[in-house]
């Protein structure tokens, strides 16, 4: 296929590339004719999306649904305080043509399922995985194995964070890492657990160094490899990959079709983790029941830093960790109400009480943040 061509305007804003001699004018061409799908506008999606502009990848395509919201501003830089409420793609459109207008910008405003995901990621020479939740890191490295495109993975927990290259024709893929995914629950997302902003700039760069690598087709892919990143003590270290010749993906090739992401991960609606299992009650409930002074023990099963944020009046501490050895000493007749940040935390204490055999125990439906929300709007949320 020909390469298009360099207009001045471009061969003066890519200067910097040209003169580079394992980029040149050949290299900035490959970039211009590439198609890079990038999978979330959020954290590692937005430096990804930014530098691949800048670097002026050709044709960009972002496929987000979320709307901006101020708890993103800490490390989502495609997006600012104005954008707070709006799509996130919009945003991005903003920012990214002002960062570079000769790049074509394809937006996507779904949900990536099972259902769409081949048809929006084919055709693209290079998809880069930024998304937050294992139900579509383990769909979009699918739909990579089974298009044949190479899929430059990267995610993040709380300060250490990993990136490879699944997918390729010789490598391994996200499957062969991670056979299944962890039991749901075990692993807290982002707003459960936090994460330091700066290291998903971090891993963004380096994801968007690999992809760029593989457009130009220098230096060597982190294929093979998982790369580990620990902010902390800024230390990077590489583990050697294999192929798993087991694997159902990019192995045996019997996954010939995109499955049920949710139910693979046990994340879909209505699962046994769900906070709604387990008796609640809501915060207006609760509230009544606090401003009638009945007599019951509230316990807040959070961490002693989340403590310190917002707690509710009358309530002890006791984290979710520590709460079956603090039951022990509790009377297991008198009625307990629990609460947490969102209500997961909160249905877990609920079931382990039961089983300590507490006869009335609750959960507050929704936590603290929905408590700011219905009873209290001074109470901060976080
Ligand atoms: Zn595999």
């Amino acid at each position: 296929m020909a390469l298009p061509d360099l207009s001045s305007d471009e061969i003066l804003r890519y200067s910097r590339h040209l003169i580079l001699p394992d980029v040149a004018v050949d290299g900035q061409r490959r970039l211009k004719a590439a198609r890079v799908l990038v999978v979330g506008a959020g954290g590692l999606g937005s430096p990804v999306a930014l530098y691949l502009a800048a670097a002026g990848v050709g044709h960009l395509g972002l496929v987000d649904f979320d709307v901006v919201d101020l708890t993103n501003l800490q490390r989502q830089i495609l997006h600012g305080t104005a954008d707070v409420g709006h799509p996130k793609l919009a945003s991005a459109r903003a920012r990214i043509s002002d960062t570079n207008p000769h790049v074509e910008l394809e937006t996507y405003e779904t949900r990536l399922t099972a259902e769409n995901a081949l048809e929006i990621l084919r055709g693209y020479d290079v998809v880069v995985d930024g998304t937050d939740n294992f139900a579509t890191r383990y769909l979009v490295n699918d739909a990579c194995v089974l298009l044949g495109i190479p899929n430059v993975y990267g995610s993040i927990f709380r300060f250490e964070g990993q990136a490879s290259v699944f997918a390729t024709a010789e490598g391994p893929c996200y499957r062969c890492l991670y056979r299944e995914p962890p039991p749901p629950g075990l692993v807290p997302s982002c707003a459960e657990g936090g994460v330091l902003g700066v290291l998903l700039g971090l891993v963004g760069v380096i994801q968007a160094t690999e992809a760029i690598k593989l457009i130009v087709g220098i230096g060597a892919p982190l294929v093979g490899r998982l790369l580990l990143v620990d902010a902390l003590g800024m230390q990077f270290r590489t583990l050697q990959l294999q192929r798993d010749p087991e694997c159902p993906a990019c192995g045996t090739r019997e996954l010939r079709q995109l499955i049920d992401y949710e139910a693979f991960c046990g994340t879909a609606a209505g699962s046994v983790t769900g906070e709604d299992a387990v008796p609640e009650l809501t915060p207006l409930e609760l509230a009544a029941r606090i401003g009638r002074k009945d007599d019951f023990d509230l316990i807040d099963v959070r961490e002693p830093h989340e403590w310190a944020i917002a707690k509710l009046p009358g309530a002890r501490l006791v984290p979710l960790a520590s709460l079956k050895e603090a039951a022990t000493a509790f009377d297991p007749t008198r009625e307990v109400i629990v609460y947490c940040r969102a209500g997961v935390r909160g249905a877990k204490a609920v079931r382990q009480l039961q089983e300590q055999g507490f006869v009335s125990v609750r959960n507050v439906s929704g936590g603290i943040l929905r408590w700011s929300d219905e009873v209290d709007p001074t109470v901060p949320k976080y």
